[in-house]
C-alpha cells in the first residue's frame, strides 16, 4: 500500500502542487522502503514536466582568498584550508578552458569566480566583461554562464550587456537560516536583489543550493519553495562534502537515504525546473549516485567541480544515456 503522503503527491502529475505544509508531511513521512515510492514519482514527474538530460561545466576563473566566510567553503580567507589561490584568470586562460568543455559536446560554460561580487564596475570586472565578449565571439553556439557575485544594477545591467546568458546564485538553504548555515559577511537580501536585478536584465536564472549544512528538513523544503519563488531556469543542488579547515570540517556527510529524498522533494516543489546535480556526486553518495539522480534530476555537472574532481565528460555521457532508459519515452 502507497504511503499516504505520497498517494497524496501524486496530484502533481496531474499539475497540481504541493502545498507547504504537504511538503513537510512527506518529509516527515516517508522512511525505509517508502523512499523508493516517492524516488519513483519524483522520477515520473522529471520525466513528465523535465525530460530531457542536460550538462554544464564550469571554470574557477578566480580561486580562493574570498574575503567573505560562508561556512561550507574552501575558498573563504577565514578558514585554513590550503586551496589552490590564484587571481583571475586570463582571457586566452578562459578560451582554452572554453575550447576544452566545447570539445566534448557540452554548451553550458559556466565561469566562475571568488569574492564578494562587483558592485562597481573596477578594472578587474570590465576585464571579466572582455573575456565574456571573447568567449561569445569564439563560441556563438555555447550557453555564458557567470557566477562572480553580489552586484548592484549598475554590474547587473552590463553583465547582461556582454553575453550573460545565466547567472548562477545559489541561496545555498533557507534563507531564514542564511547567516547561521552559511554566512554573515553579506545576507541573503544582497542575492535575492542581485538575482532580481538580472531577472529584470532578461538573464536567466540557476539558483540552488546545498544539503547536508546541519539543517533540518523543514529547512530544506523551506530552500525548495524559496527557489520556487525565485522562479531559475535551473536548480542546482549540491551535498555538502565537509572540508578540512572550514567550519564544517566535523560535520557527517548526509545519508543517501535523506538526500535522496530531499532531491524527490525538492523535484515535487518545483516540477518544471532543470535540476542538476552538482557537487557530492561520487564524493557523498558513491554507490547511490545513480539513485539520486533517479530522484527527479535531469541535469549534471560534469567535468569536475569549483575545488573538487568529479568524473570525466565520457564517464558522465555514458552514465546518462543509460539513465535516459528510465524514461518513458524509451
Ligand atoms: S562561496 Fe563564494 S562568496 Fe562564499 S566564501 Fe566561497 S568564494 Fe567566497
Amino acid at each position: 500500500m502507497l504511503n499516504k503522503h505520497i498517494e497524496n503527491a501524486y496530484k502533481v502529475l496531474d499539475g497540481k502542487k504541493l502545498s507547504h505544509e504537504e511538503a513537510k508531511a512527506l518529509m516527515n513521512g516517508v522512511r525505509g522502503s517508502d523512499l523508493l515510492d516517492l524516488v519513483s514519482l519524483a522520477n515520473k514527474v522529471r520525466d513528465k514536466y523535465a525530460p530531457g538530460i542536460f550538462s554544464c561545466s564550469i571554470l574557477n576563473a578566480k580561486s580562493g582568498v574570498c574575503s567573505q566566510n560562508c561556512r561550507f567553503c574552501a575558498q573563504s580567507a577565514h578558514h585554513n584550508t590550503g586551496v589552490d589561490t590564484y587571481g583571475l584568470v586570463s582571457k586566452e586562460e578562459a578560451l582554452k578552458a572554453a575550447q576544452a568543455v566545447y570539445d566534448t559536446g557540452v554548451r553550458s560554460f559556466g565561469y566562475v569566480t571568488s569574492g564578494h561580487g562587483y558592485r562597481e564596475p573596477n578594472e578587474e570586472f570590465m576585464y571579466i566583461l572582455e573575456t565574456l565578449d571573447a568567449l561569445k565571439e569564439k563560441f556563438p553556439d555555447m550557453k555564458l554562464c557567470a557566477s562572480i557575485g553580489i552586484l548592484s544594477k549598475k554590474t547587473a545591467k552590463m553583465l547582461a550587456e556582454h553575453h550573460t546568458g545565466r547567472y548562477n546564485m545559489n541561496l545555498q538553504t533557507s534563507p531564514t537560516k542564511y547567516a547561521d548555515l552559511i554566512a554573515d559577511t553579506h545576507t541573503i537580501e544582497e542575492k535575492i536583489q542581485t538575482i532580481k536585478w538580472l531577472q529584470e536584465f532578461g538573464v536567466e536564472i540557476c539558483c540552488g543550493g546545498i544539503f547536508g549544512l546541519g539543517e533540518t528538513a523543514e529547512d530544506q523544503v523551506d530552500m525548495a519553495f524559496a527557489i520556487k519563488e525565485i522562479d531559475p531556469e535551473g536548480v542546482p543542488l549540491n551535498l555538502l562534502l565537509p572540508i578540512q579547515g572550514t567550519p564544517l570540517e566535523e560535520m557527517p556527510t548526509i545519508e543517501p537515504a535523506d538526500a535522496v529524498k530531499a532531491f524527490a522533494i525538492c523535484r515535487l516543489i518545483n516540477p518544471t525546473k532543470m535540476i542538476k546535480f552538482a557537487a557530492g556526486r561520487e564524493t557523498t553518495m558513491k554507490d547511490f549516485q545513480a539513485l539520486l539522480m533517479l530522484s527527479g534530476i535531469n541535469a549534471l555537472m560534469t567535468g569536475g567541480y569549483l575545488t573538487t574532481r568529479g568524473r570525466s565528460v565520457d564517464e558522465d555521457k555514458g552514465f546518462m544515456k543509460k539513465l535516459d532508459k528510465f524514461s518513458s519515452r524509451n
